[in-house]
């Protein structure tokens, strides 16, 4: 049964297009299953009525023109209960309809299971009988399990068929996770990794001829690089072995693989999506073969694939052709990329993979860059050059709007840059509750610092420099000098207001290029201190960077991310305090930085006190302590809605902190998004927190919100928060209390956007 199921999944994820997969589906199921009928209904896009989409057993003709509206017939009971039903006399369930145009009252047994992606029902899957018996369990979970790894590639293939009808007037919308706030109207531009089959942007050649003599040329170089590798492996390699050097150059053939890609160039399209597709075709025949060996082939086949491929693209210009109004479309944007495409052109980002609290997400924020993450759907190979609108508010992708959409969008962008203007008003103004209590507004910086718009808006210091974003942008490791220069232009930019520079928070997903660290289960890995305290050279190099920046600023305070241990806070204050030594014996007239640590990790949330015995300060990283403590992946979009850093026991753990770090009058501070949240912050305040770190996006948002409330009704607003139940309470409180219409934050725009497509 697995073998069947792999097999048809397998061959499903194989076809080219939505009637395509149907096909496939209804047909091996129906033989699989050894049934008369096997039908696919889709609910229509208003989300009206199920379509019957593909069927074998029943009468063609009625495929495409049978619709139930969604309370109908056995397959609407189906949908509406999310569960399969099982009759062995369908004619006599109450639910029953009867459509003539399907032949369908001869089948007596009915098995319906639904089709559900992300918690949508997207159909449901039907097998029928002649005869009256009912399916056994085996036959229902096996359709049950097939349906739910169908569900995915169902869905993709919709998305991706959406495409295919743009430029026809229809728009196709795609839905991610809300990345950072906004609206961006602009061009795609799809970023690939360099040799990477799966992102190599749709495109076509103007020149055929000039294309194909390009593509042979790439194929030489392929078969230059093949010899002489086999030559100089040649001693150590058995026959064998070096037989599947000849196998390569055998398909590289004018005959083979090579000659088909010449084809498709021919018909208009570039060499490197030409190479790619059909390499990606033959790799679905080989990983469907029964023969494990051949199966196994496939990665010889994804080698050459990418070895071509790496040559095709050599000829790109990389960083240059960025478009106006660019929307950077990536499978896994990163940091690093964004700080590649020139600051003017960037107005929007849409990921496939990673999620509102993943690091690009974060940056994005601080650019205020109008960002869409985890659109798991996107075809987006297919977008590159496409018109583009980016909902950073509602986390959707359109393409190829009409005019109608644009306008509507370009409203509501004047809309907000009208909200934005209201806030200036709050620039000078000192950020206190109405009954005068104070809290300190500071903010995250790394990739831009612009340090005259964060001091203008009321910025009191930076609460987060995340250092390892310099190191993100370089090919190795920044040398000692280096990185002084860096740490002092923020020392300088931002003196004498204080600036936490934390050590290097590596790991996760935040790779350097030139240091990968490769783990299953990388959140819990190697991370932060875990890698700098190993690395006791890097550590030594960044905080002798540090301590020589601040000579004569004596506004560094230095702090250290994903504390677990006391101890690991021991080692690192040693080290701190050695290379202190060295630089002064060097001659350097310094004083010694005040030290804090990161609680991120909720075993420091239980010390926290013994933490607030040690150091200076205390910052409470909340984007990865809600992780942590709420064990979901904050890059992970299929739980992102699980990722909420409002959740009551998150609330509850940053006030234990707070309690602790009062009990040993250590100032406490919060550096993650949290800090940002308009909505969070007056319950922050109300915990005792000296200092929010936010970007310096959100300054303004945050200061108008304290100003508008008085400390003893933020108390009360904590005391409810803390007895809410879940997250979704603790929100429909604070939204039912604050102004918050005036931020122009989280406004979700569903109903609305719909009346405009
Ligand atoms: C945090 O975890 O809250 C934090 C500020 O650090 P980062 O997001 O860089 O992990
Ligand atoms: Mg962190």
């Amino acid at each position: 049964m697995l073998a069947d199921l792999r097999k048809i999944v397998l061959e499903v994820n194989s076809a080219s297009s939505l009637p395509e997969a149907l096909e496939i589906i209804v047909d091996r199921v129906k033989k699989t299953m050894v049934v008369q009928v096997c039908s696919i209904y889709l609910r229509s896009e208003d989300e009206s009525e199920y379509v019957l989409m593909a069927s074998d057993g029943l009468l063609q003709e009625a495929v495409g023109s049978v619709r139930l509206s969604i309370d109908e017939g056995l397959v609407g009971l189906v949908a509406r209960r999310e569960e399969s039903i099982n009759l062995d006399e369908a004619e006599s369930h109450p639910n029953f309809a009867y459509f003539p145009e399907t032949g369908e009252e001869r089948f007596a047994s009915f098995l319906g299971v639904p089709i559900v992606h992300q918690r949508q029902v997207l159909g449901v899957l039907v097998v029928q009988q002649r005869s009256n018996r009912r399916f056994d369990e085996d036959e229902e979970a096996f359709l049950v399990t097939l349906s739910a790894q169908l569900a995915g590639v169902i869905a993709h293939a919709e998305a991706t068929g959406a495409i295919q009808h743009l430029g026809q007037g229809s728009v196709a919308r795609f839905y991610g996770v809300p990345g950072a706030g906004g609206i961006a109207i602009g061009h795609c531009h799809v970023v690939s990794p360099l040799a990477d089959l799966n992102s190599v942007p749709y495109a076509t050649c103007t020149d055929v001829e000039a294309e194909s003599s390009f593509f042979r040329r790439c194929l030489t170089s392929v078969r230059d690089d093949i010899k002489s590798l086999d030559e100089q492996l040649g001693e150590r390699l058995s026959r064998e072995e070096r037989v599947l050097f000849e196998a390569y150059l055998g398909m590289l053939d004018d005959a083979a693989i090579g000659g088909e890609v010449v084809l498709r160039i021919e018909s208009g399209l570039s060499a490197a999506f030409a190479w790619t597709e059909v390499i990606k075709e033959h790799l679905r025949v080989f990983t469907s073969m029964e023969d494990p060996y051949l199966r196994e082939r496939a990665s010889d086949v994804r080698d050459l694939g990418s070895r071509v491929l790496a040559y095709l693209q050599e000829k790109q210009p990389l960083k240059t052709d960025f478009p106006d109004r660019c929307i950077l479309v990536g499978d896994e944007l990163t940091a690093s990329i964004l700080g590649e495409v020139p600051r003017e052109r960037l107005v929007g980002i849409v990921s496939v993979k990673g999620s509102s609290n993943s690091h690009v997400a974060i940056m994005a924020r601080s650019m205020g860059i109008p960002t869409v993450m985890g659109a798991v759907d996107l075809p987006f190979i297919h977008l590159n050059k496409r018109t583009l609108i980016v909902d950073g508010y509602d986390g959707v992708v359109f393409s190829d709007p009409h005019d109608g959409l644009v306008e509507y969008f370009e409203e509501r962008l004047i809309e907000e840059q009208l909200a934005a203007a209201r806030l200036e008003e709050h620039a000078d103004l000192p950020c206190e509750t109405t009954d005068g209590s104070s809290i300190s507004l500071w903010v995250n910086t790394g990739l831009i610092a612009d340090a005259e718009m964060s001091l203008s808006r009321g910025a009191e210091g930076v609460g987060l420099f995340r250092t390892e974003v310099p190191f993100m942008l370089r090919e190795r490791f920044p040398t000692e000098e280096e990185q002084r220069k860096a740490y002092r232009e923020q020392l300088v930019a931002f003196h004498p207001h204080p600036v936490t520079m934390r050590t290097l928070d590596i790991g996760g997903d935040k790779a350097l290029p030139y240091f990968p660290i490769a783990e299953e289960n990388p959140f819990l890995g190697w991370r932060g201190i875990r890698v700098t305290l190993d690395h006791p050279e890097i550590f030594l190099a960044q905080v002798r960077a540090m301590l020589k920046a601040s000579v004569d600023l004596e506004n560094l305070r230095i702090m250290l991310p994903m504390i677990t241990n006391l101890s690991e806070l021991g080692v690192a204050r040693m080290l701190i305090e050695r290379a202190f030594n060295e630089i002064v014996e060097e001659g350097y007239q310094l004083a010694m930085p005040q030290i804090g640590v990161m609680l991120e990790v909720p075993a420091a949330v239980f010390q926290a006190r013994e933490y607030a015995k040690r150091v200076d300060f205390v910052s409470v990283g909340s984007n990865d302590l809600t992780q942590y403590l709420l064990a979901v992946d904050r890059n992970n979009p299929r739980v992102a809605e699980l990722y909420s850093a409002l959740h009551p026991s998150v609330l509850l753990a940053l006030k234990i902190i707070a309690d602790e770090c009062r009990k040993e009058s250590t100032p406490i501070s919060i550096c993650g998004e949290l800090a940002g949240d308009p909505m969070a912050s007056v319950l922050l305040l109300a915990m005792g927190y000296d200092g929010l770190s936010m970007s310096a996006t959100n300054l303004l948002k945050v200061k108008s919100t304290v100003r508008s409330v008085s400390m003893t009704y933020c108390r009360e607003l904590l005391a409810r928060a803390l007895t809410e139940q879940d997250e979704m309470g603790v929100v429909t409180m604070l939204r039912a209390e604050l102004d918050l219409d005036k931020l122009a934050v989280n406004r979700p725009a569903g109903r609305r956007v719909q009346a405009a497509l």
